[in-house]
């Protein structure tokens, strides 16, 4: 059976693609099954850079077909930061807390309780032979400074799908059939099907 390694050392983002490609005939591996390679560096200007970076030096040392996912949060009134920088926005040792904190401390410097935003995520795939997919999500919702909900990760508790519901309020399933990461993984699973297996 076909090995596919997800490039991602996140373990949330694993869950989520996991389940999403439960519908491929394939075999899942991660990082952890190669707990002794080191990180790629992320220096790319955009999503899709960073997903290419990371599915192309992962593919090289495991020899192996990667799916790297690159993702991360526009907020309309941060000028759409924190962008490629989410997942350290709070800087080098941040988590989702700090990563959280730190928004709220922007929004707060501006006097600003929500604002429009964007969950936006690339898919790269890197396949042995070299060929190489990318597909891109995204879904619009509204920052707000209140959380609410313990689902999710990262910024899910702020980050308002309706009215009233946020990211975090939902199931891993649900959040799949909208969310910006599942768009990309739709997508990713549908060329795989037809050009692949
Ligand atoms: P990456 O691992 O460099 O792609 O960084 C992704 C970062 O963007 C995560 O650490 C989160 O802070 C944020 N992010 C991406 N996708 C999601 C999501 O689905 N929910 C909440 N935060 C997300």
């Amino acid at each position: 059976m076909k090995k596919i390694v997800l490039a991602s050392k996140n373990s949330d983002k694993v869950k989520e693609m996991r389940l999403a490609l439960q519908v491929l005939p394939v075999e899942i591996l991660s990082l952890s099954d190669f707990p002794e390679l080191p990180d790629a560096v992320e220096d790319g200007a955009t999503f899709e850079d960073n997903a290419l970076i990371k599915a192309r030096f992962f593919a090289a040392r495991t020899g192996l077909a990667c799916l790297a996912d690159d993702s991360g949060l526009e907020v309309d009134v941060l000028g759409g930061l924190p962008g490629v920088h989410s997942a350290r926005f709070a800087g080098w040792h941040a988590n989702d807390a700090t990563n959280n904190q730190k928004l709220l401390d922007e929004l707060g410097k501006i006097g600003a309780t929500e604002s429009n935003a964007a969950y936006r995520c690339a898919l790269a795939f890197v396949d042995t032979d070299g060929t190489e997919i990318v597909t891109q999500g995204k879904i619009a919702g509204t920052i707000k400074t209140a959380a609410q909900g313990t689902g999710g990760f990262g910024y899910d508790p702020y980050f308002y799908i309706d009215a009233d519901k946020t990211m975090a309020q939902i199931s891993p399933a649900d959040k799949n059939q909208i969310s910006h990461r599942g768009a990309a993984l739709k997508e990713m699973i549908l060329i795989l099907r037809q050009r692949i297996y």
